[in-house]
């Protein structure tokens, strides 16, 4: 996840000359003070750099040009301090190709009674420029965030900081590169779409390998490399040896420590961040790789199952915009129906991402149903309590669908002792069987990606920079 902690936005501050140079020299003497309280702030993920001020349409012009060019700034926040004539905005608007947040703030938080004038209301017109400004806005359908509200307030500040998690991840999506390794699984609908139209709408680059591809950096991987990986699990996690003798049980996960090692390898060697499998597709391989898609996951790695490219890169889109803070794939598996305990209980068939964890995760070998291989390695633990966002992109044909559902996760209170899986229980929004059937009649698949982290607003923000239709159920 190194790649987004170089990122920075920049601030325009809208004006004009009709004002004259000692109002201006005010203006930046003011934005400056709001540029350096935000970076102090503890709030903001990025820092904001503050540019000259925005007086004609030459010089906006430029700065969204600049913008566009430099890879490390990551989106524009503008602020109206004064009323700035929205035609010269319109040339540097339409070229602006990264996110803009408009911070609908003044300076001043109160209107002075007793000394105020016409001076106070020419310098102080935030109200007046914001309109203006947000007209054209509106009017080039720039799908722009507006936050509103004095900039010294924590809860502007958040809205701010949240609106930069989406901009960083936004421009990271068109680094996002998946590796297949294998095909969709056989027969399964919702999985499956247009990958052109993927890297088109969202930049995401979709490759497929056979699975020999693997195998060969399978096979290169070193015992030594091996022993080493399996100490760190020592430390780590459990190990629960089961009905398995000690030997049996290492050399079973240490295969498994093999495959992180050769997914690693192969996907930084060829530049991908997201990757997928399929339990169909095995040829070479001993097992289906469960504990290391696990610990990729846990290192930043976009994922899913059975070739399932679009949660793939859903999952690698949402770890960047999370901080890869509880935020992972996921599974719709089992309904709890119980009057007032409605849930549905999530998980996989062995990769449950660790980053959901409320506790110490342990290793478990166990027998695979499906697959046909030897029994894998697996990191079994009870998903944490909280709030939360669950998503899912579908292909319609003729356009992209993201189901977006608020959800709150909750702590299974009762062991499942005969369940070699993680599990993850929650709670759907409003209620659920309003939020299951809005879910099911508007086409949501049973891959999802879901965050404790990350807001329905930050999905629908994404959504909205995309031009992606999204229908949101909360
Ligand atoms: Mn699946």
């Amino acid at each position: 996840m190194e790649t987004m902690k170089k990122k920075e936005f920049w601030f325009v501050i809208g004006s004009q000359h009709l004002y004259g140079e000692e109002a201006l020299a005010e203006v930046k003497t003011n934005a400056q003070k709001i540029t350096d309280e935000l970076n102090k702030s503890n709030i903001l993920p990025y820092p904001i750099v503050l540019q000259d001020l925005a007086l004609n349409a030459e010089r906006i012009t430029n700065i969204m040009k600049e913008v566009n060019y430099r890879d490390e700034v990551a989106g524009v926040i503008t602020w109206m301090h004064t009323f700035s004539p929205a035609k010269m905005w319109i040339r540097g608007t339409k070229l602006l190709q990264k996110p803009l947040l408009h911070l609908a703030t003044q300076f001043n938080e109160n209107i002075p009674w007793q000394t105020i004038d016409m001076d106070y209301m020419n310098l102080h017109q935030s109200a007046h420029g914001d309109r203006e400004y947000g007209f054209i806005n509106a009017r080039l359908n720039k799908q722009n965030k507006v936050v509103v509200g004095h900039w010294q307030r924590d809860k502007v500040k958040q809205q701010i900081a949240e609106w930069m998690d989406v901009a960083v991840a936004y421009n990271e999506s068109f680094n996002i590169k998946v590796a297949r390794f294998g095909d969709n699984m056989r027969h399964v609908a919702v999985t499956d779409g247009d990958k052109i139209e993927a890297q088109i709408q969202f930049g995401w680059t979709v490759d497929y390998f056979g699975i020999g591809d693997l195998v060969e950096y399978v096979n290169t991987v070193k015992k030594e490399e091996i022993d080493t990986l399996f100490a760190e699990y020592e430390k780590l996690y459990e190990f629960d040896y089961g009905n398995y003798k000690k030997q049996e049980w290492e050399a079973s996960v240490k295969i498994q420590a093999s495959y992180e090692i050769a997914i690693k390898r192969f996907l930084d060697d060829g530049g991908y961040n997201a990757f997928t499998s399929n339990f169909e597709d095995l040829h070479g391989m001993k097992q289906l790789p469960g504990l290391a898609v696990q610990r990729l996951m846990a290192q930043g790695y976009g994922f899913s199952g059975e070739g399932d490219w679009k949660t793939a890169a859903l999952a690698r889109l949402l770890k960047v915009m999370s901080h890869n803070q509880s935020t992972g794939f996921m599974e719709d598996y089992t309904y709890e129906l119980a009057e007032g305990q409605e849930s549905i209980l999530q998980s996989h068939m062995l990769e449950v991402d660790p980053t959901l964890t409320s506790n110490k995760p342990k290793i478990v070998v166990s027998p695979l149903g499906i697959g046909n291989r030897e029994d894998p390695a697996r990191l079994v633990f009870d998903g944490r309590a909280g709030e939360g966002v669950v998503v899912s992109m579908a292909d319609f044909g003729t356009h992209f669908k993201l189901l977006v559902n608020k959800v709150t996760a909750v702590e299974p209170t009762v062991p499942a002792p005969n369940l070699p899986v993680a599990r993850v229980l929650w709670e759907v929004k409003p209620n659920f069987q309003d939020g299951v059937k809005s879910w099911i009649e508007n086409g949501g698949g049973h891959h999802t990606v879901v965050s404790l982290n990350l807001t329905t607003d930050q999905i629908v923000t994404y959504a909205k920079m995309v031009d992606l239709e999204y229908v949101l159920i909360k």
